[in-house]
């Protein structure tokens, strides 16, 4: 382009409305592991899209995928059928048990189908006074007026009052917190197996076990929100799988597409006949390309060995992130958790930032911090061993020159 990277920054800060804070850094190109800058200077990408690029960055196969559906139709109204849709459709279906998929663009978007879809079946099954979804405190959903009000958290329904009525929050991992708050106006339980943005926190088994008994006692809809570790990141290709137990519907999106944004939301049994013509849909939803490039991510992600690596690689990490913690730094640290490559390290600091930027600048290692003071590490799931060594070893620098 004859661009400095300065004249991209200028471009940006002049015309753009920002609501992310930057790295001061160029993602110019990627591949893999890594992304690269303007220079061509490679940073390991323990960030992946915020856990969306889980098959590897631009990996080939989903490239070619990408390469191909372009040479046959790109979009089309949502009356025709097509191949793609289809495909996908039976993959997704098939390979988490679920009965039928609808299809969306993004997050945030598969949630708000999943609380219209529990408001409605409320309603089909002579519960007009149902409409109230709980969801848990630290929760993340998305960003929509719905979405946002479904998130338990006060710094994302800040400025945005007065929100949408029909949520309200219990304690994740705190059945009795549920208990408390359930009553004849609530259609439905929604929460994430794994807290992403929240901080890194698995659900207990009891807890997911005792969510989905009251549902059946109360003929209410379980719902999972999987859109940051569905896809293979907890090592199983829905992060429920690691429990066995059974939502009526679950969100994806994230990582389903390999960065081409679609969302979706499954659903099984009576959930699954709940939504029909006329009550919900969307122009760009279940668009070709974004099928194609979905069905083959999927296709990856079973086929190319990445769940497993997936599972064995955070036991990796987590066992050697505790030994040097624990050897150079046990004041700093809390906690180690996660599920499969998604992990945090919950800090006895106010915040994480200090490490994030100084692995990004001594080490060119991006990773994360979320929840004021968690750590998250969330790598493209053919992540090896040699590059979670990488890591670790900048995180142990990045606190020693903290003097952590
Ligand atoms: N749900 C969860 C668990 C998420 O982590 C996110 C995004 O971080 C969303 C929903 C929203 O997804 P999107 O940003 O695609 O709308």
């Amino acid at each position: 382009t004859g661009l400095t990277f300065q004249d991209i920054k200028d471009k940006v800060n002049k015309y753009m409305i920002e609501t992310y804070e930057r790295f001061d850094f160029l993602a110019e190109t990627a591949e893999g592991m890594y992304m690269y800058d303007e220079n061509g200077t490679p940073y390991l990408d323990f960030y992946a899209g915020i856990a969306v690029n889980n098959a590897g960055n631009r990996n080939p196969k989903v490239v070619a995928a990408a390469k191909e559906q372009l040479d046959d139709i790109m979009h089309t109204f949502n009356y025709p059928y097509t191949i793609p849709q289809a495909l996908l459709a039976e993959k997704v279906c098939e390979t988490i048990g679920m009965d039928k998929v609808m299809y969306q663009n993004s997050g945030a978007e598969a949630n708000e189908g999943q609380i219209k879809l529990a408001r409605k079946y409320a309603k089909d099954h002579g519960h007009p006074e149902r409409f109230v979804v709980i969801t848990m405190k630290n929760s993340f959903h998305g960003r929509t007026l719905a979405t946002c009000t479904a998130t338990g958290q006060y710094a994302v329904h800040r400025y945005f009052e007065p929100l949408p009525s029909g949520f309200r929050y219990a304690e994740f991992n705190n059945l009795q917190s549920v208990k408390d708050i359930m009553d004849e106006y609530v259609c439905a339980i929604l929460t994430e197996p794994v807290q992403g943005e929240g901080g890194v926190r698995p659900a207990s088994q009891e807890f997911l076990q005792g969510l989905r008994d009251l549902c059946d006692e109360k003929g209410i809809l379980l719902m999972f929100d999987e859109v940051q570790v569905g896809s293979g990141r907890t090592g199983k290709l829905f992060a429920h799988q690691n429990y066995g137990v059974e939502p009526d519907t679950c969100s994806m999106a994230k990582a389903l597409g390999s960065g081409v944004p679609i969302g979706a939301v499954c659903a099984r049994g009576e959930a699954a006949k709940t939504l029909t013509p006329g009550t919900h849909g969307s122009t760009f939803a279940g668009g070709p390309l974004a099928c194609a490039l979905a069905a083959t991510t999927l296709d990856v992600m079973i086929n190319d060995g990445v769940i497993e690596n997936s599972r064995k690689m955070g036991e990796y990490f987590r066992d050697q992130m505790h030994k040097v913690i624990e050897k150079n730094h046990p004041d700093a640290v809390n906690e180690i958790r996660g599920l499969g490559l998604i992990d945090g390290i919950q800090l006895n600091k106010p915040s994480g930032q200090p490490v994030v930027d100084l692995c990004f600048k001594d080490s060119k290692v991006l990773i994360n911090n979320t929840n004021g003071n968690v750590l998250r590490f969330v790598p493209p799931l053919i992540v090896n061993e040699e590059e979670i060594d990488i890591v670790i070893k900048a995180v142990d620098e990045a606190m020693t020159k903290l003097g952590w």
